[in-house]
């Protein structure tokens, strides 16, 4: 207990607020490995390939100079070895946009102040600055935005003719789908190639139900083709799309598995297509 014989030590007698600090950015140079080392498709440790000129990557905390290492499979009886497939952390597709910048969960932050919290974008440049120290102008706001609005598009970089055709002179296709949670309650699916790795769709779902999961697929499916087999998470909603819609496509939880069930016929099939092509 304190006793006192004025209030005025109590009482705010300016009415202006004070400036917001704003906050320091933490930098970090980070280089991204591998953690798993051996080959996916044919088991083998995987050797080092390269690894990418770092490049800037802002998040919501950090400043991150980026090096990306590549590692590839020199088994030549290997299809990942005659595809000239390029391993890298898959993470990295996750959380960073190709050729862009500010990473996933400042694109995911943009989208929520601007659609949710009806921010203009300049408010939104200035609530970045004053709450994260990220500085980013207002068209770049704009971009982003629209990068949110439209993740799918933003991921596949216009190369969809190419990556269908090869998918084409497939004997079959293998799709993976996989589910990243945001931190604002939305799930960011994504839909790959298993083969190649090439991204073919994504969407940021506010419901993860089996009808909203089934509408994403299916227009992966009607732009690249209708797999044969499918590999995916453990994610309810994405089994209940499958079992309810896909009932006649295989689908199995986890990738090594599937490539170990594969087995040597199906492999042989994808090898020669891929050395014909
Ligand atoms: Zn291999």
């Amino acid at each position: 207990m304190e006793t006192v014989t004025n209030l005025i030590d109590f009482i705010k007698d300016e009415f202006v607020p004070e400036p917001k600090q704003i906050p320091e950015r933490i930098k970090k140079d980070l280089t991204l490995d591998l953690d798993d080392i051996f080959c996916p498709f044919c088991g083998r440790p995987l050797e080092y390939y390269f690894t990418n000129k770092p490049r800037l990557l802002i998040t919501i905390k950090y400043d991150i100079t980026l090096r990306v290492v590549h590692q590839r499979c020199v088994n030549e009886e290997c299809i990942a070895a005659a595809s000239n497939r390029s391993f890298y952390n898959p993470s990295l597709d996750m959380y960073m946009l190709p050729k862009k910048m500010y990473a996933m969960d400042v694109v995911l932050l943009i989208g929520y102040l601007i659609q949710q919290e009806n921010k203009t974008e300049e408010e939104a440049a200035n609530y970045l600055l004053e709450e994260h120290g990220i500085r980013i102008s207002q068209p770049s706001v704009n971009k982003y935005k629209r990068i949110a609005l439209a993740l799918g598009e933003a991921l596949i970089v216009g190369n969809a003719e190419r990556i269908k055709s090869g998918l084409d002179k497939m004997p079959f296709r293998v799709y993976s789908i996989d589910g990243l949670s945001s931190n604002r309650s939305r799930t960011l699916f994504i839909i790959r190639d298993l083969i190649s790795g090439a991204v073919l769709g994504s969407a940021l779902l506010d419901k993860h139900d089996a009808e909203a999961i089934h509408d994403f697929m299916d227009a992966v499916f009607q732009k690249f083709g209708v797999p044969d087999y499918m590999v995916g998470d453990g994610e309810r909603g994405l089994i209940a799309a499958v079992r309810k819609y896909y009932s006649d496509i295989p689908y199995q939880y986890c990738q090594r598995h599937f490539l170990n069930n594969l087995g040597v016929d199906l492999m042989e099939d994808l090898y020669k297509a891929l050395k014909k092509n």
